[in-house]
């Protein structure tokens, strides 16, 4: 089993190894007093691992309860928070208790708001068990729900106690929500690490997923470290998330997943930057090479000009710009603002 330790207001550690799932219970134990636990879980994930858990957690003490929502991006509102809210008063959790998230991004979410703001704050475990959750969602203590307006507009930042990520978990994972965490991978590789980037190229991300998920939780560790707020540094974690977004929006959220809206993003604003001369040149078609080599899109059949009006809104826009995050090169990234009167000569729209 593999430590990473995050120091942020409140550290905590991110377990990474094969089989811990069904230790859940013994490595919760040490870090909370608590007398109960509820398991937050969706009708996906559930019928699988939610057992396990259960026992696990049984096993060392904690009277568990278990809290099933149906799966999809479509429960990560207030509606579905409230569900859970009674879910714990009817259970008798304290202030001193605890929930354990287990599921993919929407789970973690929802499960760590509903932690962040149930009498002001209880414990919460993250057990991702989807790539995306893995390597990106459930490290850095963002939680959020969905508004009918936008997506995770209303949320707190709120630390986990511990993660627990089992990669065996991967294994029950239908290969589109596989592909929808390498788009994040892949990301870590662009922004951050050139040999993670080489290492895809190489090999099979499948055959090095352990790696993988450790190197990407490192990373995002570093940043979130350094401003854990998102204030600042953090931003870089959103390169090909504005351009993403924008996708997903058009998509109407069904259709492309994160991940691949993602890639598209990256795929489109890396040929752009390298046109402007801002971005190595080979970078756009390595990048591609890459993403093809995953089955994710290295672009869109929407005209450019529609995505680009689609970035209108975004969290992420200050002011009469949006700060774009740029590849120097691969493994290496900067934060521009590109002014609004600017965008369309820059995008050629
Ligand atoms: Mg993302």
């Amino acid at each position: 089993m593999k430590t990473i330790h995050v120091s942020t207001g409140r550290s905590y550690d991110i377990l990474i190894g094969h089989g811990i799932i069904e230790r859940a219970g013994e490595l919760i134990r040490p870090l909370t007093k608590a007398i109960r636990a509820a398991v937050v879980s969706d009708t996906n994930v559930a019928p699988i691992y939610a057992q396990g858990v259960i026992s696990s957690l049984e096993k060392s003490g904690f009277d568990t309860s278990l809290f099933v929502f149906e799966a999809g991006e479509a429960s990560k509102r207030l509606s579905t928070v409230e569900k859970i809210y009674s879910h714990l008063f009817d259970n008798n959790l304290t202030r001193t208790d605890i929930i354990v998230a287990l599921g993919g991004g929407v789970t973690g979410d929802m499960a760590g708001f509903a932690a962040a703001t149930y009498l002001r704050g209880i414990d919460f475990v993250q057990i991702p068990t989807s790539l995306l959750a893995q390597v990106d969602s459930s490290v850095g203590g963002k939680t959020a729900v969905d508004l009918p307006t936008g997506k995770n507009l209303v949320g707190a930042f709120w630390q986990p106690r511990l993660v627990i990520i089992d990669p065996d978990t991967l294994t029950t994972l239908p290969e589109k929500f596989f592909r929808d965490g390498l788009g994040e991978v892949v990301k870590y590789g662009c922004i951050r690490s050139l040999p993670l980037f080489e290492r895809l190229e190489r090999e099979n991300a499948r055959d090095i997923i352990d790696d993988v998920i450790s190197e990407c939780v490192s990373i995002k560790r570093d940043v979130v470290e350094h401003d854990e707020r998102d204030t600042g540094e953090r931003a870089i974690l959103n390169f090909g998330h504005t351009l993403g977004h924008a996708l997903e929006k058009l998509h109407g959220y069904e259709g492309l997943t994160h991940g691949e809206a993602v890639a598209a993003g990256a795929a489109i604003l890396t040929r752009i930057s390298e046109s402007h001369g801002i971005t190595e040149p080979g970078t756009a078609q390595r990048l591609e090479a890459l993403l093809e080599k995953y089955g994710l899109p290295t672009g869109s059949e929407l005209p450019l000009a529609d995505i680009i009006s689609a970035t209108r809104g975004d969290k992420k826009s200050t002011g009469k710009g949006i700060n774009f995050v740029f590849l120097d090169k691969l493994g290496s990234c900067f934060i521009r603002k590109i002014e609004s009167a600017d965008m369309p000569e820059f995008f050629g729209v």
